[in-house]
């Protein structure tokens, strides 16, 4: 038997199919890096959110609703080449077969699942376990190493149903019918998510959106979100918008922007609203607990549920979660992966942030 036979007769350990980097996680056998924090030459994307998805690479393989999302952040230039992952379809690179399985947290979002000799781990991105009206479920795949994010891994993270959340904004805007309510929602995902709950609980009257997220609203109409009559505010008079719901990212709730509509109530819908703190900290009057990542107990859920003998933690409440793994006898431990920050932190600056790197 030649060595090179040998060799690909070998299981690989889960250290030589993926390694944590500074450039991101990196597949050698592959030579391919999966959300890579810098510019690669070929990677994996599992999502668009900014601290995810970089312009700059030299190829990229993702969904092609992913795709999309980054060129319409980045410009249709934002990679020398694209290739469109088909949920569920296998792409192999070099002997590793790579496959894109929802993760339910904004649309085009996957988890990658990466498999050769006979080894797989399942790098789940940012995901969610709650149903979400405007992306495709969460799907768990059993593996032997399952990474995982931890940015709500603390027990004080337990998110109600975000039904329930929105039904406290509509019945504030019964309350105040004089009052504009400006709702802070990160402008991929959360903010398209909030518009399709506030449809599904039967509010029909128009819903005002800022200039940073019409772009991807759009997209999200065209993709088939149910988003009834949204309007920008932009080509209306804001003294106007009395009694009326308006939707804009985060970092505008505090800005004079929202000082010009009457009387504005100001909320943000977001997992750290659960701390009341930083709710107050950002002068939110009515906080909505409605996040796009699983909370403490769907994280171990999803542990539990994947069944894998090793748990790899990227980024958020590391060692919180790694600990919880060592409770209940699961291998884990935390890969501080730099560069990712919580929803929040990637996108509280709008747009802006999109051309940050690090
Ligand atoms: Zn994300
Ligand atoms: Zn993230």
């Amino acid at each position: 038997m030649t060595l090179a036979r040998q060799r690909s007769d070998q299981i690989w350990r889960p250290s030589q199919l993926l390694i944590p980097t500074p450039a991101g996680l990196y597949c050698p056998p592959a030579e391919i890096y999966i959300d890579p924090v810098r510019p690669v030459a070929r990677a994996l994307i599992t999502h668009g959110h900014s601290d995810h998805a970089r312009a700059g690479h030299g190829a990229v393989l993702a969904t092609r609703e992913t795709l999309a999302i980054m060129a319409l952040r980045y410009g249709e230039g934002f990679t020398g080449e694209r290739q469109e992952a088909v949920l569920g379809a296998v792409t192999r690179i070099g002997e590793v077969d790579f496959r894109f399985v929802p993760a339910g947290h904004v649309l085009g979002s996957a988890q990658i699942v990466v498999e050769s000799r006979g080894l797989r781990i399942v790098v789940s991105g940012d995901y969610k376990r709650e149903r979400d009206p405007t992306c495709a479920g969460f799907e768990p795949v059993a593996c032997d190493v399952f990474i995982t994010e931890a940015t709500f891994g603390l027990p004080v993270f337990r998110h109600p149903p975000a039904h329930l959340e929105v039904a406290k904004l509509l019945e504030s805007v019964r309350l105040f019918p004089e009052r504009t309510h400006i709702v802070g929602a990160y402008s991929l995902g959360k903010a398209q998510r909030v518009m399709a709950l506030i449809r599904e609980a039967g509010y029909e009257r128009p819903i005002y959106t800022h200039g940073a997220m019409d772009a991807l609203t759009a997209f999200y109409i065209a993709e088939g979100a149910v988003l009834g009559d949204i309007r920008k505010v932009a080509s209306t008079d804001r003294k106007s918008l009395g009694g009326e719901i308006v939707i804009c990212p985060p970092s505008a709730i505090q800005d004079l922007w929202a000082r010009k509509f009457p009387d504005p109530v100001t909320s943000f819908a977001s997992g750290w609203m659960r701390i009341r703190a930083r709710a107050r900290q950002k002068g939110v009057e009515l906080p909505l607990i409605i996040s796009d990542h699983a909370d403490w107990d769907d994280l171990q859920a999803t542990i539990r549920e994947v069944r894998a003998g090793e748990i790899w933690v990227t980024h958020g409440e590391a060692d919180a979660l790694v600990h919880w793994c060592g409770t209940v006898g699961l291998k884990a431990r935390p890969l501080h992966l730099v560069g990712y920050g919580d929803e929040g932190e990637a996108e509280s600056t709008g747009e802006a942030a999109s051309a940050v790197a690090g």
